[in-house]
């Protein structure tokens, strides 16, 4: 059995990491639990890769400490570390067999043959190539080639791996396949995982917590429940969800959320202006609800998505099982699922009120509020 720690935490104090004079991370403090799988996940360009490989020793850090299982690591070289990294261009040597290519570093690293064949006999196994050994990149397929860079970080036995966007060069269904292998492989192997995507699908699947980074900041670093039912920030809130979240400027008055032409939309004890966040799926048909045109649908077979204008102008979009002709033919009326409201402070973007929100809505029907 390959030795991985499971309880190799990893500890970011104070990160910070300029190119120049320009801040890519300013100052960032966290802890990724040992034996986790933390995503890393943001837009292009927040800092992520750059995140990964400061953890990697691949770029130095320009102030802050690392620790790896309770070890400062910031001013070691990458080979002391006990990580192991499976970048997206994973190039494996096309004129090796796939346990050379899975082996090799353990050659370098003058390990003696009987344990080098054991340990590649085992990360092959682990990744379910066993049969495959005596192939060459070349007689593999796409996803079979990207479990050998997997076996090729994972025969190093280290504490730590790293994956920086392992699976966007691989097509739709492959990815898919590949999510369902990596969860699969992360149970069996338990080491302390940290994989960075822009891709929100993954990591929302993959993730035991999702780190969201904007511009070098931690927006919010919780389960992927928490990120989707409880966003921290508008940020968070239109960054994970596909169609993302209606963001909507509202003013509360009364104990009503009012549209700024004075329409009630839900009841809520919130006193002035405020963010409105609901997802396509908490927008509801409902006869008593507020009258909506669709100006554009998108028959995704399952369910279709709906951009509809409600009477002050404003843009909705909805999700809905209804088939989009349909939906197209009909006057719709819909409301706001009032268990699914989402708070924001216009100015910062910060949630207000947190999970309760929820609990001080209840549903209201259009036709008894008072206009
Ligand atoms: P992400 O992985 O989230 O797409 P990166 O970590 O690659 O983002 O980059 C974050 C920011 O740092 C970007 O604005 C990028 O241009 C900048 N950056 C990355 N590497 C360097 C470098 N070697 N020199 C200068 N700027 C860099």
């Amino acid at each position: 059995m390959l030795e991985t720690s499971s309880t190799a935490a990893i500890g970011l104090h104070g990160l910070v990491k300029s190119y120049r004079d320009t801040p890519v991370i300013p100052g960032l403090d966290a802890e990724l639990r040992g034996g986790e799988f933390t995503v890393i996940l943001g837009p292009s360009g927040c800092g992520k890769s750059t995140l990964l490989n400061c953890i990697a020793g691949l770029e130095r850090l320009s102030a802050g400490r690392i620790t790896i299982g309770g070890r400062e690591v910031q001013e070691e070289e990458p080979k002391n570390r006990r990580l192991a990294m499976v970048f997206q261009n994973y190039a494996l040597y096309p004129h090796m067999t796939v346990a050379e290519n899975i082996g090799y570093a353990l050659k370098v690293a003058g390990v003696k043959k009987p344990e080098r064949a054991a340990r590649v006999a085992e990360a092959a196994r682990i990744v379910e190539l066993g049969d495959y050994l005596n192939r060459r990149p070349g007689q593999l397929s796409g996803g079979q080639r990207q479990r050998v860079a997997i076996a090729r970080a994972v025969v190093r036995e280290p504490q730590v791996l790293l994956y920086d966007e392992p699976l966007s060069n691989l097509d739709a269904k492959l990815r898919h396949d590949m999510r369902v292998e990596l969860a699969g492989l992360h149970r069996r192997i338990g080491a302390t995982s940290v994989f960075v995507t822009h891709d929100q699908v993954e990591a929302m699947t993959l993730a035991d917590r999702i780190m969201v980074l904007n511009k070098g900041k931690i927006e919010q670093f919780d389960t992927p429940e928490a990120i989707y039912h409880r966003p921290a920030s508008t940020f968070v809130a239109g960054f994970i969800g596909s169609p993302a979240m209606n963001l909507i400027d509202v003013t509360g008055e009364g104990g009503m959320l009012r549209f700024a032409n004075g329409t009630a939309l839900a009841a809520h004890p919130h006193q002035g202006p405020a963010i409105l966040g609901i997802r396509p799926e908490q927008v509801v048909p409902s006869p008593e609800g507020v009258p909506a045109q669709v100006t554009y649908a998108e028959d995704l077979g399952a369910y279709a998505v709906l951009t509809l204008r409600l009477p002050d102008g404003t843009a909705l979009r909805m999700t809905t099982a209804l088939g989009a002709r349909n939906a197209l033919s009909g006057d719709l009326r819909v409301s706001l699922n009032a268990e699914a409201l989402h708070l924001f402070d216009p100015l910062t973007g910060m949630a207000l009120s947190g999970s309760d929100t929820h609990s001080r809505t209840k549903k209201v029907q259009h036709d008894h509020l008072p206009s």
